[in-house]
């Protein structure tokens, strides 16, 4: 089907219809939040295909999540039917391992290839591979912490800069310990035919600058470029768009070799992932880099109310070198901003959740208009308790993830070794798992005789009969694995689907059984989360889509991807804010959505929830001394106030407990940077000294019980609390811990043990949980597991 041109139009003012119908120039659309980017350019591309008549299969158009890849492609499938579906709406991320599947055997990597079924590595299995590179280098691990020295590596690689340059670069003997580790890194990942998500990008630049015959075939076959959220690109994701369209300095502009239309969108004001490397100057420098851009500035926002943009702005105004904008909206002022200043965290969120009633009970707003933003996963669980209190049904976007839990790593890694029997990390972690009596000493066995011959751990484990020193025992154990795993591959081999290999592999290798038969609970649970993986695995062989890298002509020949590499690809590309499925409409009708500020970007609620703005939540403590992270929180906070539509509420605690210690954080500057006259205050800080002093009184058992009717009632609510949470956390047995090891915390994810003081029921773990900062636990009372 097409749509008529005024079709198309219909519903935009004229600067964005000028940036729908440009042809020719790379064009720059830079605007304030909400004034129709992603709008512009969805329609952009169903302009392409049926006013232009291009082939869909040479657009290329990449969002920064997967969900926003799946909304656009359905949007302009709305607008000119199917034939959008072979297009390449993707991250750079799947955009990239399409890319790689199809070319990387043509690319030298220090004198050998990587193979197509490469494995892809996420930061757990990095932090993983890192430890053993660590150890091979004989570095101390309390000095070089494999969290650390990945983020260094991970600035080069977002710099484009290979181990030789970093070893270049390094200026101390750290760094040159960095420096091998990066080295040592790459090739164990090349051993083990696996990229890390850097390497995603970094490989197929690489592969672009070194195979000018590959570049051309992507640059003939994409004539059309289209980036949203163009501020948060880093330098390697620029270096990929330039090389895309053909407008690096080598090559001329002969006739028939003309660059690809490119066309990007973006808010310098909402960059918040310079800690990924996002470089803001992208967008500031776009027409430096292509000197005959065109740019186009929307300035009508049509998502929120005069005051939540009046808002927005007087906060981001605060921050130095920015284009001033001038962003209206004709919603008119609406409702002013409602503020609240909680006793503590849980009196934040019981009157978030008493708010949320009263507006679903006007019958203007669903809850599923919802939604409530916090700086760090680890806020979520104070609102979680509540809701589940109050029975108000809720979902919460990114926080622990599903896929980091240590059964779901387990099943994968197993699936993973079928796919890529070279893949050691995973091999290694399922080799004794469950216990099958190939303990340390067989492995050592193993791992010399590869290092003797050459060859991959796998290898090696095939052929462990000829393994000097391996004891008879462990010989027959690892012949039964090399059975196992060879007996799953026939299944893969046959394209068995996923979700048959998948309960074969839980079922055959006894690691259900070994759960099932156990009594501790958390067993159950994990029995659980296996369900929902077949089901998920399911899902995924009963609903064929293409797959993130299926080639376009397989997708119009209707070949869909099934297999099993396609399902774990499917499984790596989750990014956070994919974790949870959206429920169809309707049946979502009743949910809160829960999220951090930067899984909120691109999207849109009538009534937003800003909640914890305290300094040292929001702005984070690691910000207050240093301007530019300073600045880019502010910009966090831009983006939280412009989610909202219709209402916004901002809220924070005097006291907030922190790992035991509770403490009394300020009101947050961006609470002061607010104009006065917008925001209506329901309760203030003001309010509750009138009540004593609720920082003394929460951080001193001792005078709570202060006989004043205050005391009295921060007091009882404070044991009804300590009540609900005894009840909701049995006595836990203290994970026995050594610096080094792997856990997963029930908020905070995945982290790395640091170093731990005091023993027994006083042991506390210092515990680093990337970004979310080394934190120190109580392990009596931290819901850790060792993994
Ligand atoms: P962000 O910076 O947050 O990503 P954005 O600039 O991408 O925002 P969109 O999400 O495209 O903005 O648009 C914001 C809202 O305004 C959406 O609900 C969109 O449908 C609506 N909108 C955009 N342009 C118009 C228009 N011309 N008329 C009516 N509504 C519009
Ligand atoms: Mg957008």
């Amino acid at each position: 089907r097409r749509s008529a041109p005024e079709e198309l139009l219909a519903g935009l003012n004229d600067s964005q219809r000028a940036a729908v119908v440009h042809a020719g120039a790379p064009l720059l659309v830079v605007a304030g939040a909400g004034s129709g980017k992603t709008r512009v350019l969805t329609r952009r591309i169903a302009w392409l295909i049926d006013e232009r008549r291009v082939h869909p299969g040479s657009i290329l158009a990449i969002t920064f999540t997967n969900k926003a890849a799946a909304e656009m492609k359905e949007r302009v499938e709305d607008l000119v039917g199917r034939r959008a579906r072979i297009m390449w709406v993707s991250t750079f991320h799947s955009a990239c391992v399409r890319i790689l599947r199809k070319e990387i055997t043509a690319l030298d990597v220090d004198e050998t290839t990587y193979k197509s079924n490469f494995s892809i590595y996420d930061a757990a299995d990095s932090k993983r591979l890192m430890s053993l590179v660590l150890k091979d280098l004989e570095l101390d691990p309390k000095r070089y912490q494999p969290g650390a020295v990945l983020h260094w590596i991970s600035n080069h690689k977002n710099e484009l800069r290979d181990p030789e340059d970093a070893a270049k670069e390094a200026s101390n003997s750290f760094e040159e310990a960095y420096a091998s580790a990066y080295t040592r890194y790459q090739r164990r990942l090349r051993e083990a035919n696996a990229l890390d998500f850097d390497d995603l990008i970094m490989m197929t630049v690489r592969l672009f600058q070194t195979l000018p015959d590959v570049r051309e075939n992507y640059r003939r076959r994409f004539r059309h470029v289209l980036v949203d959220e163009y501020q948060d690109t880093n330098h390697a994701q620029y270096a990929l768009i330039h090389q895309l369209c053909g407008h690096d300095l080598e090559r001329g502009d002969t006739p028939g070799n003309e660059p690809s239309e490119l066309m990007v969108v973006g808010d310098a004001d909402q960059s918040i992932y310079a800690f990924r490397g996002a470089n803001i100057r992208n967008i500031l420098d776009f027409e430096k880099d292509f000197p005959d851009a065109t740019s186009i500035l929307l300035e009508q926002n049509y998502r929120s109310t005069q005051t939540i943009l009046t808002a927005a702005n007087s906060v981001i105004k605060n921050n130095a070198g920015r284009l001033e904008k001038r962003l209206w909206s004709d919603a008119g002022d609406g409702e002013r901003i409602v503020g609240y200043v909680g006793d503590d965290e849980h009196d934040e969120a019981r009157f978030v959740s008493e708010e949320i009633d009263k507006l679903v009970d006007t019958g203007r707003v669903k809850a599923a208009d919802v939604a409530v933003f916090y700086r760090t996963n680890a806020q979520s669980r104070v609102f979680e308790e509540v809701f589940i209190r109050t029975g108000q049904p809720y979902k919460v976007v990114g926080g622990v993830r599903f896929y980091e839990r240590r059964e779901v790593r387990d099943a994968l890694a197993y699936l993973r070794v079928l796919v890529n029997t070279a893949d050691e990390i995973s091999l290694r972690r399922v080799l004794n798992t469950p216990k099958r009596g190939i303990g340390d000493r067989a492995q050592a066995c193993v791992q010399a005789l590869a290092e003797r011959d050459r060859m991959t751990f796998w290898e090696a484990l095939v052929r462990a009969d000829e393994a000097p020193g391996l004891a008879t025992r462990s010989g027959k154990n690892i012949a039964g694995f090399v059975a196992l795993i060879q007996e799953l591959q026939s299944m893969v081999a046959a394209d068995e689907r996923p979700d048959v290999i998948l309960e074969s592999v839980l079922e055959r290798s006894g690691y259900l059984s070994e759960l099932e038969a156990s009594d501790d609970p958390q067993d159950a649970t994990r029995v659980e989360n296996l369900a929902e993986l077949v089901a998920v695995a399911r899902e995924f062989s009963d609903d064929p889509q293409p797959g993130p890298s299926a080639d376009p002509a397989d997708v119009e020949a209707g070949i869909v991807a099934v297999g099993l590499g396609d399902f774990l690809e499917r499984v790596a590309l989750v990014a956070d804010s994919d974790q949870i499925p959206d429920a169809p409409d309707g049946e979502d009708a009743g949910v809160v959505t829960l999220m951090t500020l930067h899984t909120a970007k691109g999207l849109e609620f009538p009534v937003v929830f800003l909640t914890g703005l305290e300094d040292g939540v929001f702005p984070h403590q690691r910000s207050l001394g240093d301007q530019p992270e300073l600045e880019e929180e502010r910009r966090l906070a831009y983006v939280g106030v412009t989610r909202a539509r219709e209402r916004l509420y901002i809220s924070r605690a005097m006291v907030r407990s922190a790992w035991g210690a509770p403490s009394h954080n300020p009101a947050s500057r961006f609470i002061d940077e607010l104009p006065v006259d917008l925001v209506d205050w329901r309760r203030t800080a003001q309010a509750q000294t009138r009540w004593g002093r609720p920082d003394l009184a929460a951080s001193s058992p001792a005078r709570m019980g202060a006989p004043t009717a205050a005391g009295r009632r921060n007091f009882s609510a404070a044991a009804a609390r300590a009540d609900v949470a005894a009840k909701a956390k049995p006595a836990r047995q203290i994970p026995s811990l050594s610096p080094g090891d792997r856990v997963l915390h029930d908020s905070f994810g995945m982290g790395t043990v640091v170093a731990l003081e005091g023993a027994g029921d006083k042991s506390v773990a210092s515990i680093d949980f990337g970004s979310d900062g080394v934190k120190r636990l109580l392990l009596r009372y931290a819901p850790v597991e060792k993994l």
